[in-house]
């Protein structure tokens, strides 16, 4: 209770404007600690905390809540352990095994086993689950508890076949049975099939099923520092932050969006560096 009014989920832009305005109203308040808690141990709650310690420096008190025994449940060790680290190093608490029993305006409710504590918070930052558009929840279509659509092998809808659907909103499993995860290196390799099965239904040729291939993943641990694991390689530190933004580079749609992200991305050290 208490997530839906008093939590900042972390999955839009609109989410992260909002994330960054508390922060700046919190930085510019007589507050001598800011004490962040983020609920989930995935990649958006470790990335966050990361970033989010190295911003408040000494002034933030920053705790990860996951229920599970470990973050990163389904990440490589290497990617794991480098993660581990870079909590450790910038003093980011973590409670695992821990439920959210409540939230309010100023305090979080942690249950861990029978006892239940309530302790102070300034913000709150939800990043646990997928929440698929409204558009998607009312369509007469198979869906899962999770509202995603039900889709087989070949990306069609399973109550609607001349329907594809893909990424997020489906839920799906891959010729092999895998179940396909909701990632954007995913739904890139899905977006191939669905549009060769669309062409394929036209033409009255075969439609061929999902075959998802894992390339690996790669994590931000701070504002210059990374983990990678994929392809035979594994790296962690600067390098693996320089690698990293040269893939995403890579993956940007178009070549406008590749100048655009890349200009950014030199730009601003030398606006942060003018700005102090
Ligand atoms: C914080 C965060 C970090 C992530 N980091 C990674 C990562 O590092 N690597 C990775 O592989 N994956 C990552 N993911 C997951 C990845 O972003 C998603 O799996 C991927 O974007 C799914 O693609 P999609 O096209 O299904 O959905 P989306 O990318 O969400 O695209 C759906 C689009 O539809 C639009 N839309 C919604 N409703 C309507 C409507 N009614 N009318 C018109 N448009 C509408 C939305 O605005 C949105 O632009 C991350 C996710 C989050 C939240």
């Amino acid at each position: 209770p208490g997530a839906a009014d008093h939590s900042i989920p972390f999955r839009t832009i609109a989410d992260a404007y909002r994330l960054e305005e508390a922060l700046r109203e919190l930085e510019q308040s007589e507050a001598d600690k800011i004490r962040v808690a983020i609920v989930g141990g995935g990649y958006s709650g470790v990335e966050l905390a990361c970033k989010l310690a190295e911003r408040l420096g000494d002034r933030g008190r920053l705790r990860i809540v996951e229920m599970g025994d470990q973050i990163l449940r389904a990440s490589p060790d290497f990617n794991r352990d480098a993660a581990m680290k870079a909590l450790s190093d910038r003093k980011v608490w973590l409670d695992l095994e821990t439920r959210v029993a409540n939230i309010s305006a100023d305090t979080i409710t942690l249950a861990y086993r029978d006892a239940e504590d309530v302790l102070p918070v300034d913000i709150t930052l939800w990043t646990v689950g997928t929440k698929v558009s409204d558009v998607v929840t009312t369509l007469p279509l198979a869906k899962t508890e999770r509202n995603q659509l039900k889709v087989n092998t070949k990306l069609q809808v399973v109550s609607r076949p001349d329907i594809f659907a893909l990424g997020d909103l489906a839920e799906s499993f891959d010729a092999t049975g895998q179940r396909v995860p909701s990632t954007a290196q995913s739904t890139f390799q899905q977006a191939q099939y669905a549009a060769w099965n669309i062409w394929a239904t036209v033409n009255h040729r075969p439609l061929l099923p999902f075959r998802y291939q894992h390339l690996g993943e790669m994590m931000t641990l701070g504002m210059d520092n990374a983990t990678l694991t994929g392809m035979g390689v594994q790296l962690d530190g600067p390098m693996a932050h320089i690698a990293r933004r040269l893939a995403y580079l890579y993956r940007m749609t178009t070549l406008d969006h590749q100048i655009k992200v890349g200009l950014n991305w030199i730009a601003k050290p030398v606006r942060d560096l003018l700005s102090l």
